[in-house]
């Protein structure tokens, strides 16, 4: 029997992550923030990407400070990379002290009641382990509020304990021109001088792009080391990192007046030759993709041209209009590009309404995953 495994692709795509596109994201984002420290969010599986071979291309290129959401990342985190330092977003996980402190992970603490429990920790154990504290500057998620911060100035006044940073986050980077940013910076700049020996840290990418104000001791980019557009309105000078290749499992000719797919919402226009590719919602990509008579939803590429999907995006598989190819248009076992050069998260993202951090997340289908440039 021939063993086609090794070589066709028998999965739903072919997801190809280009961990140097990665590097050289955070090279750049590095050069932009000059005399700062450049560390990198890699929560969520590296944006779904791939936490361990994300972290550990980014540690290859010089980064140093890492981010993640939860102990448990943390913890991944620390096996794959001995060396790096690494802050748990989330805060401290009730009673789990011991564990950051084993695998030398820095919870974000972001209450009082993180703060007094990691304080205690520390207490009965006579040791200063490094954590950062979380200041709310207005966007009501994580941190204390500015009214607390007397009361954190004396838990670290009488325990002597002095934290490794101080941050605050953004809610509207992605507009550098929104008065809120103004009005996070003053408040941000005015808990910094209560802390003032202590390292401050406010940009995420979109705050380090934005305005070289936010940018302090160390800044903070997650989406745009995978090349998402940070800030909304602009340019995206970072270089892609993502392409979704889909096999086309067949072709077929219909007439104007036919309908195309699920609850027929999509009325051909005219005689119209239809490709079926091989992903759908199941795959995550979005239902919020698909199209409708009077709608356009998102678009792929097939042979470097744009093309539009047909109907509702199903659980497996969804439709494009190949017409405009002509007689040289693709044929079952071609690929849809469906992320790559021509179509960004952005663009699927824009498209059905939401960021492409979602879309990046949401790369967790049925795919076969290949790396460029791994280490190792
Ligand atoms: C996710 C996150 C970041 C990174 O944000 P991007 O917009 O992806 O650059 C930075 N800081 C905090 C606190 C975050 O939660």
């Amino acid at each position: 029997m021939t063993d086609i495994s090794a070589s066709s692709l028998l999965s739903s795509g072919q997801l190809t992550v280009d961990l140097n596109a990665i590097a050289r994201n955070w090279a750049a984002l590095d050069k932009i923030s000059p005399g700062t420290l450049t560390g990198a969010v890699v929560k969520a599986d590296g944006y779904g990407l791939g936490l361990e071979e994300v972290a550990k291309k980014l540690a290859k290129e010089g980064a140093q400070f890492f981010f993640v959401a939860n102990p448990e990342e943390g913890l991944r985190l620390r096996a794959a990379l001995p060396a790096a330092h690494i802050f748990v977003l989330g805060g401290l996980w009730p009673r789990t002290a011991e564990i950051y402190t084993q695998a030398r992970l820095m919870p974000v603490l972001n209450s009082m009641a993180m703060l007094e429990e990691w304080l205690a920790y520390c207490v009965e154990h006579g040791e200063a382990y490094p954590s950062s504290l979380h200041f709310d500057t207005g966007m009501n998620r994580l941190g204390f509020r500015l009214s607390d911060v007397s009361w954190v100035r004396q838990q670290l006044e009488r325990t002597g304990y002095q934290p490794q940073m101080i941050m605050s986050h953004l809610a509207c980077g992605d507009q550098p021109t929104h008065e809120k940013n103004r009005t996070q910076l003053a408040f941000f700049q005015s808990i910094m001088a209560h802390f003032p020996e202590i390292p401050a840290s406010l940009a995420n990418s979109a705050g380090l792009m934005g305005s070289k104000q936010n940018h302090f001791q160390l800044v903070r980019p997650g989406i745009a080391l995978f090349g998402g557009r940070a800030i909304s309105g602009r340019n995206n000078p970072l270089a892609h990192v993502v392409n979704l290749d889909v096999p086309i499992l067949q072709v077929r000719d219909a007439k104007t007046g036919e309908s195309v797919g699920y609850g027929a919402d999509y009325t051909l226009q005219r005689d119209s030759r239809i490709a079926i590719a091989a992903i759908g919602y199941g795959d995550g990509f979005f239902r919020a993709n698909s199209s409708a008579t009077n709608h356009m939803g998102a678009r792929v590429a097939v042979k470097g041209k744009l093309v539009p999907i047909l109907g509702r995006i199903s659980m497996d598989t969804f439709a494009i209009d190949v017409t405009d190819l002509g007689p040289n248009g693709p044929v079952p076992g071609e690929m849809v590009e469906v992320l790559g050069p021509n179509v960004s998260i952005d663009d699927i993202a824009d498209a059905c309404g939401t960021i492409g951090y979602e879309v990046l997340t949401n790369l967790r289908g049925r795919y076969r995953r290949t790396y460029v440039g791994s280490v190792e």
